[in-house]
C-alpha cells in the first residue's frame, strides 16, 4: 500500500515529493538494493548524480519494482567538469544512458563552481534539455543569492528548486528567503546533518515527547519548513523510519527547540569556492 506523501508544486507546476531518498556514497549496487527498499515502502522520489557513480543501480532498482515511470520522481545532476553548453548536453545525455530512462523529472547545476565562470552556459543546455522534454524540471544546487540572479539576469529563466546543505545547525534562512522572493523551492541536502544531528539532546527529547526517533524528529522538521528532504540510508529499517513521517506533527515548542540550535556551520564544501 502506498502512504499518504506530501508533495510541493514548483513554479513550473510539476510536483515534487517532500521526502526522496538521497544515495551519495552508496555503490551500485546498494543504490539498487535502497531504491528497491524505498519504492516498496511508498518513496517515490529518489536523488542521484553522475559523480555518485551509481546511476546504473539506481535505474535498475526501479526497474527491479517496475512502478510506472511517471510515478517516480527521478533527480539527477551535472558534475562540474561539464559546464560548458555541449558538455552539459552530452552529460545528460550520458545520465540517460546509465538510469535507461527518457528523462529525469529534476536535472540539477550540482555546484556553480563560479571560478570558471560557465555555470549560466550550462544553465542554457538545462533549458533546452527541458525544451527537448530530456528534463521535465530544471533547478540547480549550492547556488548563492549572485549566482541565482545572474541565471535570472543572463537567461530570464529561474532554476525551479536549489538544493543545498540544510539541517538543523544550518538552517539557511537567509537563503530560504530569497528562494521565496524569486519563487525557487528548497530542497535540503544532509537533511539530517550526516548523521551529527540525530545525538543532538534537544532531538533526543522531542523524539521522546512523540515517541518518534530522532532521524522522523528531523525529517518531520523539513517538512513542516516547506521543505523537500532527501535523506540517505542504504538499510532498510531505516529507510522505512524515515518515510514514517506523515502521521504526527511537531509543535510549536519543538519547532522553537530547534530553530535554537542553527549554529551556521557547514559540513560540505563552501559553494563561493568549491570548484
Ligand atoms: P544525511 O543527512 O542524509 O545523513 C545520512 C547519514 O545518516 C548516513 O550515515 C546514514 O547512515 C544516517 N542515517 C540515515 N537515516 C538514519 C536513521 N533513521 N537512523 C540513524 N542513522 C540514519 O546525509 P547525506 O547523505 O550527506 O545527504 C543526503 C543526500 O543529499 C545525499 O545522499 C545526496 O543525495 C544529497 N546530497 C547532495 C549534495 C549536493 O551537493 N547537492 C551534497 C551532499 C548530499
Amino acid at each position: 500500500m502506498v502512504k499518504p506523501q506530501l508533495t510541493i508544486q514548483l513554479s513550473d507546476a510539476h510536483r515534487i515529493p517532500q521526502v526522496g531518498l538521497g544515495v551519495w556514497q552508496a555503490s551500485n549496487e546498494d543504490a539498487r538494493a535502497a531504491v528497491r527498499v524505498a519504492l516498496q515502502e511508498g518513496y517515490r522520489h529518489v536523488d542521484t548524480a553522475s559523480i555518485y557513480g551509481n546511476e546504473e543501480g539506481v535505474g535498475e532498482g526501479l526497474r527491479d519494482v517496475g512502478t510506472p515511470r511517471e510515478q517516480v520522481f527521478l533527480t539527477t545532476k551535472i558534475w562540474n567538469d561539464a559546464h560548458g553548453f555541449d558538455t552539459a548536453t552530452a552529460a545528460l545525455e550520458a545520465s540517460l544512458k546509465r538510469l535507461k530512462v527518457d528523462y529525469v523529472d529534476l536535472l540539477l547545476i550540482h555546484w556553480p563552481a563560479p571560478s570558471q565562470n560557465n555555470y549560466v552556459e550550462a544553465w542554457r543546455a538545462l533549458i533546452e534539455a527541458q525544451r527537448a522534454g530530456k528534463a521535465r524540471s530544471i533547478g540547480v544546487s549550492n547556488f548563492n543569492q549572485d549566482h541565482l540572479q545572474r541565471l535570472i539576469d543572463d537567461t530570464g529563466v529561474a532554476p525551479a528548486l536549489n538544493q543545498i546543505e540544510l539541517h538543523p545547525f544550518m538552517q539557511q534562512a537567509e537563503l530560504r528567503q530569497t528562494h521565496q522572493k524569486m519563487a525557487i523551492a528548497t530542497q535540503s541536502w544532509s537533511p539530517l546533518g550526516q548523521g551529527t544531528a540525530l545525538t543532538n539532546p534537544v532531538i533526543l527529547d522531542i523524539a521522546r515527547k512523540h515517541d518518534r526517533t530522532a532521524a522522523q524528529v528531523i525529517i518531520r522538521w523539513h517538512l513542516e519548513l516547506g521543505l523537500i528532504a532527501i535523506p540517505k540510508s542504504i538499510t532498510p529499517s531505516r529507510i522505512r523510519e524515515n518515510y514514517n513521517v506523515f502521521d504526527f506533527e511537531l509543535d510549536a515548542t519543538d519547532l522553537i527547540a530547534i530553530a535554537a540550535l542553527d549554529s551556521g556551520g557547514r559540513l560540505g564544501p563552501d559553494p563561493s569556492t568549491f570548484a
